[in-house]
């Protein structure tokens, strides 16, 4: 039988169902053990260390007795440390990004995808270049300068040599004052070779959800299909990483399998990365199932309340402090107020999820991946988010300053985050407003502009912020960044 061991390259010893039922086992037994929670809870406060503010990060163990809590002092503790984190390593900066679906083509089986090969009365989609052309210049027209792209797995119709042309495609487009500026990609696992050549194409993070981290479940989940491959689709990370890409973002797709097997095999996978390779996930997704064409997310019987979603958030956040977290529009505006609060980083919006979606008029459903919850336009959701006091970030500063893997982690951790990516979210809200936004949005930004630049602790760094603004303000000059 495997033995659990972070870093071995073989999932069934990273990823070991043992270590995850004695996990879950240990958790049960000490979810009232107050002096044991309290220890946990200190451990995974911030702290200063001289000039900077540190935490530990929590292991799969300590973190899993915190979601198993049901103590609702102790989960108001949780919340409100998950909330300092957040507070301490990411600011009050929101990172925007919007998902593009190339294609919806795929040979996989996943039973909780409207791709899934045997269903027939999903229109089957692919872009062209010009189309990739026309949907990145609506993406511009919104104001996005970030992308995650999205594709089904088909070696015929969406082959590496497809996805390399669209992110050249992408990258080429200039329209008025736009630009894509980061690529993130979502795509099927796949070889270290491919890897490299998405690395040589200027990709930011790889992203790849790993659905259920429970074998079992995943072989059934994923009864035909290359995804099929419980190993192999693991192991993807690692050999992201052996390719060269820095950015790697984990998720589970909640819903799918029993939510603490999933917390703890979540933790462990990112403790693999970081104890192979030195550093960590970049990001970190938080699916759930939705509604989609062919498919009914009540067959699913582990749904999770907005409450147990919020309290995951939360403990993800105290165990990984430096990852940054997403929520997409999957989720409502009242769950993504709620979950903002608890660690999220980073939140897509105005996003539609079919294939050629933002050259429509009318939000299209044929070929939709799935219901978006949050259907407000950018701008209502940049307006929203600045009145709940968060900074909408356009930023995409840190890969294209060479400033990814553990070098971002240690812009984090070195608390130099004030200095840096605060006067790029500004700078980068301020081309928005000027270039994008309606005059209500334009209005709020500008006085959060003023007020926040106050922030920047460096005296020439705050200068030269505002210097930059101004000319923002006042020119075509576009894309300054620290
Ligand atoms: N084909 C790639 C793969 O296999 O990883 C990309 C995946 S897909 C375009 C992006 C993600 O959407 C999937 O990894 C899955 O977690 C999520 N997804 C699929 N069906 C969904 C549904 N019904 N509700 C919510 N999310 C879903």
């Amino acid at each position: 039988m495997a033995k659990y061991n972070p870093l071995s390259l073989k999932a069934e010893e990273f990823i070991n169902d043992e270590e995850i039922c004695a996990t879950l086992e240990y958790a049960e037994q000490n979810k009232n053990n107050v002096e044991l929670i309290d220890q946990i809870l200190q451990k995974a406060r911030p702290r200063k260390e001289g000039n900077s503010t540190v935490c530990s990060g929590l292991t799969h163990r300590e973190a899993s007795v915190l979601l198993a809590c049901e103590i609702p002092e102790k989960i108001e503790e949780i919340y409100k440390i998950a909330e300092e984190i957040k507070l301490a390593f990411y600011g009050n900066r929101i990172v925007i990004f919007a998902p593009l679906y190339l294609s919806n083509y795929c040979v996989n089986g996943c039973v909780y995808c409207p791709y899934h090969m045997k269903n027939k009365h999903i229109p089957r989609k692919k872009l062209s270049q010009e189309e990739v052309k026309a949907e990145v210049i609506a993406l511009q027209d919104m104001g996005h300068k970030r992308l995650a792209i999205e594709s089904g797995e088909d070696p015929v119709n969406s082959p590496i040599e497809y996805i390399l042309d669209c992110i050249k495609t992408i990258y080429s487009v200039n329209h008025k004052n736009g630009a894509i500026r980061r690529v993130n990609v979502n795509i099927a696992a796949t070889t270290v070779e491919n890897y490299r050549k998405l690395r040589d194409a200027g990709i930011g993070t790889y992203i790849l959800f790993q659905e259920t981290y429970h074998k079992k479940s995943y072989l059934e989940l994923h009864p035909t299909g290359p995804k099929h491959d419980y190993d192999y689709h693991t192991e993807a990370m690692d050999r992201a990483m052996e390719g060269g890409i820095d950015d790697v973002g984990l998720g589970v797709l909640f819903g799918l399998e029993m939510y603490k097997y999933e917390f703890a095999g979540l933790i462990m996978h990112a403790e693999h990365l970081e104890a192979v390779h030195g550093v960590g996930p970049h990001t970190i997704s938080v699916p759930r199932v939705k509604r989609a064409d062919d498919i009914d997310p009540t067959s699913f019987d582990n749904s999770i309340s907005d409450e147990t979603f919020a309290k995951i958030t939360a403990c993800i956040r105290l165990a990984v402090p430096y990852t940054g977290m997403i929520i997409s529009t999957r989720e409502s505006e009242e769950v993504r107020s709620k979950l903002l609060r608890l660690g999220i980083s980073q939140v897509s919006g105005g996003s539609r999820t079919s294939v050629g979606g933002y050259t429509e008029k009318e939000r299209p459903h044929d070929t939709e991946q799935f219901d978006v919850s949050d259907q407000r336009s950018l701008d209502e959701v940049v307006h929203w988010l600045m009145q709940n006091g968060h900074i909408p970030s356009f930023c995409t500063a840190c890969y294209r300053e060479g400033r990814t893997g553990d070098r971002f982690m240690s812009l984090c951790k070195t608390g130099q985050i004030l200095n840096c990516c605060h006067p790029n979210a500004l700078m980068t809200l301020c081309e928005y407003l000027v270039d994008y936004a309606s005059d209500e949005t334009k209005k709020t930004g500008f006085e959060m502009i003023e007020s926040e630049l106050k922030k920047i602790p460096n005296e020439k760094v705050r200068k030269i912020a505002e210097q930059n603004i101004e000319d923002i303000k006042n020119s075509n000059r576009r894309d300054f960044r620290f």
